[in-house]
């Protein structure tokens, strides 16, 4: 008899995110992000959306209390090692979700937080009481705050300096990685912010297309990054691991419609970092 391969058991990480029928971002984006991680994504779709490639129309949120007891069954079932926070469907769902988590997630489990307010091609992904619970209710759970530059600027309202935002987003307790692929200039500059300090800048070279779900695919490798037993005690090390795995899948990218290119998160390659500081 053939022996069995002893492969270790997967860690398992909670996604909380939207659908996006492109399947660029959102849900998708991050089971497939957290499994070629070597992670198990599972988790509570927060919202249906209407979207293509190109843009976002409609999100229609998913019932609080179907949410809440699609969440609860779960986290009654499975351990999770880190959990990653996307797309809010309603501001009742901050406080389902701070409340379980609060309950039934052991303390110190890492929590990823992506900040997600507008779609790269401009439509409106939560409306101003859905950002202010996120704000209110989610940050203070969050290990890890995850916003590109434009939702850095409108959460810390529309101050100029990116450092400055990055400062004020970040506090003692809570990390913010404040990413640029939305800046102009010849490199993505990410910054990761502590306790309002500036604890390292990252820089990749710019690839040249606007992609769909690039910030989802950060997220949720970040949240599988710090999955792995003790990885969040080096934040800094586990999000250049994060970002080296979306700069392949950015570079490997494709378009599957009309309309953005999208990360192909099941490749893996050899990303160089433009400079490591
Ligand atoms: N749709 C969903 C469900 C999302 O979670 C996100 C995440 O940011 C988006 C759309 C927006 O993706 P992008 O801004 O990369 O187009």
């Amino acid at each position: 008899m053939r022996a069995m391969l002893e492969l270790p058991k997967p860690l398992n990480v909670l996604i909380l995110s939207g659908h996006d029928p492109s399947g660029g971002a959102g849900f998708q984006a991050d089971i497939e992000a957290v499994g070629a991680l070597g992670a198990h994504g599972a988790g509570v779709l927060t919202a249906l959306t209407r979207q293509d490639s190109a843009n976002a129309y409609d999100v229609w949120p998913v019932a609080h209390e179907h949410f809440a007891a699609m969440l609860d069954t779960l986290l009654a079932d499975m351990a999770f090692a880190a959990v990653k926070i996307g797309l809010l469907g309603s501001a009742e769902q901050a406080q389902i979700i701070a409340n379980a988590l609060s309950q039934r997630l052991p303390a110190g489990t890492p929590v990823v937080l992506d900040p997600v307010l507008v779609a790269g091609g401009g439509g409106t992904l939560a409306a101003d009481p859905v950002a202010a619970a996120l704000i209110d209710t989610l940050f203070p759970l969050a290990t890890v705050i995850t916003p590109n530059a434009a939702e850095a600027r409108r959460l810390c309202g529309g101050t100029d300096s990116l450092d400055a935002c990055a400062a004020a987003l970040s506090q003692p307790g809570r990390w913010a990685l404040v990413t640029g692929g939305d800046e102009p200039g010849e490199l993505v500059v990410n910054r990761l912010y502590y306790g309002g300090d500036c604890i390292r800048r990252y820089r990749w070279p710019k690839l040249d297309q606007g992609f769909h779900g690039a910030g989802c695919t950060l997220a949720a490798a970040l949240a599988a990054a710090l999955a792995v037993p003790g990885a969040a005690n080096d934040i800094p090390a586990a999000a250049a691991r994060a970002q080296e795995y979306v700069q392949d899948a950015l570079a490997a990218g494709f378009a599957p419609g009309g309309g953005r290119a999208i990360p192909n998160r099941w490749r893996r390659g050899q990303a160089k970092a433009a400079s490591r500081r």
